[in-house]
């Protein structure tokens, strides 16, 4: 069913902490995640295709994970109640059980069973005591006291239930997911389709690679990791090239990019000064308000929809963000991302940052949260952080030496050398 999407600037004007000339981080966050909304459709694929992509519906386990009591060392199943509380036990041995087949012969009380990791444990055993413990003595084996019920024994749907959902829609499925989705025997799963984003960089001062630069001219570096992030996400890219600074020119680009996307990233152009004829095309082709963030860098970003209800597939969103090459990035990681995951349907989670010891001083006025790009490093055992030398806005350099945003937050004042401050790492393991 379609929904309505509720007005932007209406939703805007409900505000009364709205205020476009200085709206703090997180309040531009949550007010584009209270707009934007998950796209309809979905698809079967074999379950490998999934990686990096969510789940559009919940998976019910078809199977028990593991599907029977099974033992998790090399030893001996036993009966508890065959131990003597104090003192060793003597039990005869009835047999081997290995993985993969079940035991066929009969226990009777007292006797104790080979085993194998993995092996099915016959009903009526239910601990498992490990050959490194035990003495074996003709077909007998000695037990030491000291043995815990149950100890060593993997239960039938201890990993997964039968019946139970296995994996929730909205997960982004990642290697432990594949993995999880193969032991319940799945081939194939249902996937939220991916999200088509179209960009294109606005400059008349943009250059082609393989072209050298005029005067003036600097490469169109926005593109490319635009590119990088999207791709990262798992989504479609539509590239269309850099648009010049020509109100006709920027037209017909978002009107292209509103017919065949969900999304759309522009950059540069969304400062003041050039912003004028912008602001009147934008208005005129759908609804976007112009928000000066109170945040360094990345000051100017414009957000709103083109063409119909975006999120009803005859529109797109669009996130104007600023030219300067780290603010695009920074704009991305905290604006752009979460909103393109709650659009791909992804249950969104806030990035987890924890508190280092940042071991230089750094300059920070109240009233903007700032992200300095900074290098987590070890220092006899501790881990600090240092910021990762020029910050300007156009410096590429300070993201390709970070492995962290230390995010000063808007309240704050200086940092001095050996002041905690909190951080948001860039790369995770998996
Ligand atoms: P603007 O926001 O359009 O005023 O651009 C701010 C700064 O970012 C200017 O120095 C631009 O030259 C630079 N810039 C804008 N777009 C790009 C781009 N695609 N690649 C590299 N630099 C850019
Ligand atoms: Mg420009």
């Amino acid at each position: 069913m379609k929904q309505p999407t509720p007005s932007v600037l209406q939703a805007l004007s409900c505000a009364d902490d709205y205020d476009p000339n200085s709206l703090p981080v997180s309040r531009a966050r949550e007010l584009i995640l209270s707009l934007v909304a998950p796209v309809a459709g979905s698809e079967r694929a074999f379950i490998r295709l999934g990686l990096n992509r969510v789940l559009a519906e919940d998976v019910i386990a078809p199977v028990n994970v593991p599907a029977h009591d099974n033992s998790a060392m090399d030893g001996y199943a036993v009966r508890h109640a065959d131990l003597a509380a104090t003192g060793e036990t003597r039990l005869k041995i009835a047999g081997t059980t290995y993985a993969g087949k079940a035991y066929e012969g009969a226990l009777t009380p007292g006797e104790a069973l080979r085993i194998m990791t993995g092996a099915i444990v016959p009903p009526g055993l239910d601990s498992i005591v490990i050959q490194e413990v035990v003495r074996v003595e003709g077909d007998s084996v000695v037990i030491p006291p000291g043995q815990r019920a149950g100890q060593n024994f993997r239960h039938a749907g201890e990993d997964l239930k039968a019946g139970q959902p296995a994996l929730k829609a909205g997960k982004l499925l990642r290697p432990a997911e594949i993995g999880l989705l193969a032991s319940l025997g799945q081939v194939e799963v249902t996937l939220k389709r991916r999200l088509r984003v179209a960009m294109f960089s606005t400059g008349d001062e943009l250059g082609s690679l393989g072209k050298p630069l005029q005067p003036g001219q600097v490469y169109d570096s926005n593109r490319y990791t635009l590119w990088g992030m999207l791709e990262r996400l798992g989504c479609e890219v539509l590239d269309m090239g850099v648009v010049k600074d020509d109100p006709a020119a920027l037209e017909a680009a978002l009107l292209e990019a509103t017919s065949c996307s969900d999304a759309i990233i522009t950059s540069g152009g969304v400062s003041v000064g050039e912003a004028d004829f912008i602001r009147e095309l934008m208005a005129r082709l759908g609804e976007v308000a112009f928000w000066k963030i109170a945040m360094k860098p990345g000051r100017p970003m414009a957000f709103g929809r083109i063409g119909g209800v975006a999120n009803a597939g005859n529109g797109a969103w669009l996130f104007g963000l600023p030219g300067n090459p780290v603010a695009v990035m920074v704009t991305f990681y905290q604006f752009v991302r979460p909103a393109l995951l709650k659009m791909m349907g992804a249950e969104t989670a806030t990035l987890p940052s924890f508190r280092v010891t940042c071991s230089a001083a750094l300059k920070k006025a109240p009233g903007r949260t700032e992200f300095v790009r900074g290098l987590l490093y070890q220092d006899n055992g501790e881990w600090r952080v240092r910021p990762t030398g020029a910050q300007g806005s156009g410096i590429l350099r300070s993201m390709s030496d970070a492995n962290c945003f230390i995010v000063l937050e808007h309240e704050r004042g200086n940092v001095a050398a050996g002041e905690m401050v909190s951080v948001q790492a860039m790369e995770g393991l998996v």
